[in-house]
């Protein structure tokens, strides 16, 4: 599935403090975006929990939980954009300008973790190619991670009369 760069009708930009209770506002906003493209139930919870994964990572990882963040107008922000395309498809991007990723192919392999706490189980870039079409990293080290997600809503929901 391709989607063609100039076929979005809508374009939202969000940009939310890297803090942990912005992981579930993330996905409630860009949820929330999509609805007018009528998706299914699990449709939306697919990618309602990819957009989760990535806006977590962003945090966890790119911004290592804060550890060294800035307060105030300096304190590390996720940006999220969100493009809504005519054939019912949508790309969602998700940006840090954290530590960034060594080996953006190694990351992206099932149980690979860097975490060294347990918590963690290295399955998020596994679930976000699980529950979307397409999934595009871009990293560099020092300067930051780009996730970009597709996914396209499957044919119009026919309301029973
Ligand atoms: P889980 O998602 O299952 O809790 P995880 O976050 O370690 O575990 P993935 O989401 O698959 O697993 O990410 C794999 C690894 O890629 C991470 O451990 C981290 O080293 C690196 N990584 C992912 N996203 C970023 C990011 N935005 N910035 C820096 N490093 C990242
Ligand atoms: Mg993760």
């Amino acid at each position: 599935m391709k989607v063609r760069k100039k076929d979005f009708f809508n374009q939202i930009e969000l940009s939310l403090s890297a803090i942990s209770i912005n992981e579930s506002l993330a996905r409630s906003l860009v949820g929330t975006a999509v609805s007018v493209l009528d998706p299914t139930v699990e449709e939306l919870a697919d990618l309602r929990c990819a957009v989760s994964e990535a806006v977590t990572n962003a945090i966890v990882h790119g911004y290592k939980n804060g550890s060294d963040a800035k307060k105030g107008s300096d304190a590390p922000l996720v940006y999220i954009s969100v493009r809504l395309y005519t054939d019912r498809s949508v790309r969602v991007e998700i940006h840090d300008r954290g530590v960034g990723i060594a080996d953006v192919k190694k990351a992206r392999e099932p149980l690979f973790t860097t975490d060294e706490t347990g918590e963690r189980s290295g399955m998020g870039f596994a679930v976000m190619e699980a529950f979307t079409d397409e999934l595009r990293v871009y990293s560099r080290e020092g300067r930051g991670t780009r996730v970009v997600l597709f996914k396209r809503f499957k044919e119009e929901n026919v309301l029973a009369e």
